[in-house]
């Protein structure tokens, strides 16, 4: 999970500092317990990490509650997201907290977390709208922590994190995922489109017990984390276009109350590379069929796509 968590402007400046120190815990050791204090050493977090803490509040204090290690942060200062990382240990230690908060914030609570992997980024308000769905002009306030749909298209978006860690638990499995791209290949580039983005859910399990022979019930399993997984980036990126094509902007969606647009994978559909945001375009009906019986290419960079015939359109959204 994500969570996010914003400042005042007036205490921009402290909480810049505060999240960008490392600290030398090792000479706290008398207020830290002696359980806390090995297993930071083993994790070589005692002569300098990342601390951050928050202050007190029985939301925040309740939004703490929910965050683990292995979570992410992001710290929203000065009207973007600028500093992100991993949350690796949790301790509550007031003493600890107030001594870290030497620049004297607004009461600090006893929460403490330790950030690795910290990376100063630049996510502007505006582009994390964007992909949030958050009204325009929404502004972070407090610590929350962000929807889990639009999670893995965020961290895909500002390649928070490895790409090679998205799918989890499929791409970590070699085994698995030479079965599935051989299952996808057998299936064909249509049937994998169709199969993620627009069967039923009955469809999609009639669909994959159809192969019955060929797939192990890993294989079915892994097909159906596949979809999930894309459908969650299509329907974001539909909402993101609107529900428009992105070469000819139709959408049906005034007139006729629904929306038809389809996802297409750019590059041909296979584990690893099949989630990538940057792989899926938005199409009408018409244009996706078009693609799939005379494209020729797809240049996203230049917003062109070209046909067999060498007639040539451009990419519009
Ligand atoms: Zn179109
Ligand atoms: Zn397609």
């Amino acid at each position: 999970m994500i969570f996010y968590f914003s400042t005042s402007s007036k205490e921009k400046t402290k909480v810049r500092k505060l999240i960008k120190n490392k600290f030398d815990i090792s000479e706290f050791g008398d207020e830290i317990s002696s359980e806390d204090f090995q297993s930071l050493e083993k994790m070589g977090l005692l002569d300098g990490a990342n601390l951050w803490v928050i202050p007190e509040g029985t939301k925040l204090l309740k939004t703490y509650e929910k965050m683990n290690i292995g979570d992410y942060v992001l710290a929203y200062v000065d009207g973007m997201y600028k500093y992100y990382g991993k949350i690796v240990y949790m301790m509550k230690n007031k003493k600890l907290a107030e001594k870290i908060n030497t620049s004297s914030l607004t009461k600090i609570s006893e929460c403490i977390f330790f950030v690795d992997q910290f990376k100063e980024i630049k996510i502007l308000r505006e582009q994390f709208n964007k992909i949030y769905h958050k009204d325009d002009k929404f502004i972070p306030r407090g610590l929350y922590n962000i929807d889990d749909k639009i999670e893995n298209l965020l961290r895909e978006e500002f390649q928070l994190i490895n790409p090679a860690l998205k799918t989890n638990d499929i791409v970590q499995d070699n085994y698995l995922v030479e079965n599935l791209n051989k299952v996808i290949n057998t299936l064909g580039e249509d049937n994998i489109e169709n199969m993620i983005s627009q069967m039923s859910d009955e469809e999609f399990e009639e669909f994959i017990n159809s192969f019955d022979s060929t797939a192990s019930i890993q294989t079915k399993e892994g097909l159906k984390k596949i979809r999930k997984y894309n459908n969650e980036i299509i329907d974001n990126l539909k909402k993101r276009y609107n529900n428009r094509c992105q070469i000819c902007g139709d959408s049906t969606v005034k007139d006729f109350g629904v929306s038809i647009v389809e996802g297409h994978h750019i590059e041909k559909f296979s584990i690893n590379q099949n989630n990538k945001p940057e792989n899926i375009m938005i199409l009408c009906p018409n244009h996706h069929t078009l693609i799939h019986k005379c494209g020729d290419s797809i240049d996203l960079k230049n917003k062109v796509v070209k046909y067999s015939n060498g007639k040539e359109e451009k990419i519009i959204l």
